[in-house]
């Protein structure tokens, strides 16, 4: 089984991942976040709010409809390739305009076989050529023959550009400064696959952070980012042996810089977050389609500009699939005895710490225990388990990235202590029931 299968296997299991629409046989490229997943996906997203606009005064956060108007996509220039016929690469999904690849005459005249040619990026095979849109197309209004059509929002990025001139005129901030949004996008993947990786519903995370139309002080917010972004998976426990920065050669022709944040998913380095810089392209297409102006007065140097934009867009969906993959231990204990464990941050856990009575059948060890779970679980999701031997109550939590396990025994009703053991060294000891609290919120420091 390769890590993809394992994970999918897992997160099926477990509860943190289903297919979409799963009785019906699936719908393709669509997931649903189960018990645990909904937690886990749920603390990525607070951590990056909380780094990325809680704890800074130069970003601010938006939540933009997922429906705009569909002129948005004709300035993001999001339609253009409507007619254009592309092939994808099955391997790498890189896309290109079929004409680039097949000679014109021979594309025209259907004259060709596609399996004579290879993708250029990474000579993977390539599928035929189709004219489409990724976006996804809705329609708005309820008499026939007047409805608008429209989209839902292929990239989350359009909503924070339309909202520039908002939030400067609504709030005190002043360049360099960043929008931050958290939501949904969608995309018609061709070939959605891969687990999670590439879906057809998915949600992003991104700053658009906005410097001055200098090219050198562009450059260095971009650096900056790029290594700030770095930081934070790796603060949040990601190996440093498993993240590259992949730069691309080929830029969008209003692009100064890119780069890919990439994991290492199974020997195969997959994109997980795209550091851009856009340059002024965002704010001058939307100037140009709404004729509003959308430039930026600047206060000390009395000068008016189109500000530059550095990009910083992560998928939620992407991280918590590889959050899941980089914690994903299979550990043999002894004499052949495997444990699977999810050594998941504690930030990121889905259950902050589980409380055992030792046995179930033992009242007052139950109420004892049910007394500290009604406490903690004001404050933190923590889980609940009374079946079966503590082993066993042990490996379900480890499989599930629960970090520390409290146990009341008899020795509890004695002295007010409780066992805790550990999830990645499997060591026990005991505490007070009084330090539980602090214990837990040192970890999640
Ligand atoms: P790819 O080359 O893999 O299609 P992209 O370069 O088109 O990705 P961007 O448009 O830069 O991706 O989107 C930013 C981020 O959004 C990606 O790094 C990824 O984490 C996430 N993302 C993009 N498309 C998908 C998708 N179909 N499913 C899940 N996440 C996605």
């Amino acid at each position: 089984m390769d890590i993809f299968e394992k994970i999918s296997s897992l997160a099926k299991r477990r509860g943190f991942i289903y297919q979409g629409s799963d009785i019906y046989g699936g719908l393709a490229g669509t997931w649903d976040y189960g018990p645990l997943g909904v937690e886990l996906k749920r603390n990525i997203k607070n951590e990056y709010w909380k780094t990325m606009v809680q704890m800074r005064d130069d970003v601010v956060g938006i939540d933009a409809a997922i429906i705009m108007s569909p002129k948005v996509w004709e300035a993001s220039g999001h339609l253009e390739s409507f007619s254009d016929p592309l092939v994808e690469c099955k391997k790498c999904h890189h896309r290109f305009r079929a004409d680039t690849i097949i000679d014109e005459v021979k594309l025209k005249a259907k004259d060709f076989s596609i399996t004579d040619y290879a993708c250029p990026d990474c000579s993977g095979e390539l599928t035929e050529p189709k004219t489409f849109n990724l976006m996804v197309e809705t329609y708005l209004g309820v008499v026939e023959g007047e409805k608008l059509k429209t989209y839902l929002r292929g990239e989350i990025t359009q909503g924070v550009h339309v909202n520039f001139k908002n939030v400067l005129s609504s709030s005190r901030v002043k360049l360099p400064f960043g929008i931050a949004q958290v939501g949904k996008a969608f995309r018609n993947e061709i070939t959605p696959g891969g687990f999670t990786f590439r879906s057809r519903e998915f949600e992003q995370m991104e700053l658009q952070f906005y410097v001055k139309p200098n090219d050198e002080e562009s450059m260095k917010w971009f650096e900056y980012w790029k290594e700030e972004r770095r930081k934070w998976y790796l603060s949040l426990g990601m190996r440093e042996e498993n993240l590259q920065f992949k730069k691309h050669n080929q830029l969008a022709h209003y692009a100064k810089a890119a780069y890919d944040v990439e994991y290492n998913a199974g020997g195969d380095w997959k994109e997980m977050e795209g550091i851009h810089h856009r340059g002024t392209w965002d704010l001058s297409r939307h100037e140009q389609f709404s004729k509003q102006d959308m430039t930026y007065f600047d206060e000390e140097s009395k000068e008016r500009y189109t500000p530059m934009v550095i990009e910083t867009s992560g998928g939620v969906d992407r991280a918590t699939l590889f959050f899941l993959m980089d914690a994903y231990y299979e550990e043999e204990i002894k004499d052949g005895d495997v444990r699977t464990v999810l050594k998941l941050h504690p930030k990121l856990a889905p259950y902050k710490a589980a409380v055992f009575p030792l046995l179930a059948n033992k009242p007052e060890l139950v109420e004892k225990a049910r007394g500290i779970y009604d406490k903690l679980k004001c404050d933190w999701m923590i889980a609940w388990d009374e079946r079966g031997n503590i082993g066993k109550r042990y490996r379900t939590q480890d499989e599930i990235g629960t970090p520390y396990c409290f146990t009341v025994d008899f020795e509890t009703l004695e002295n007010d202590t409780v066992t805790v053991r550990n999830r990645d060294t499997m060591t026990q000891e005991r505490i007070k029931i009084s330090e539980i609290y602090d214990f837990i919120k040192n970890k999640l420091q």
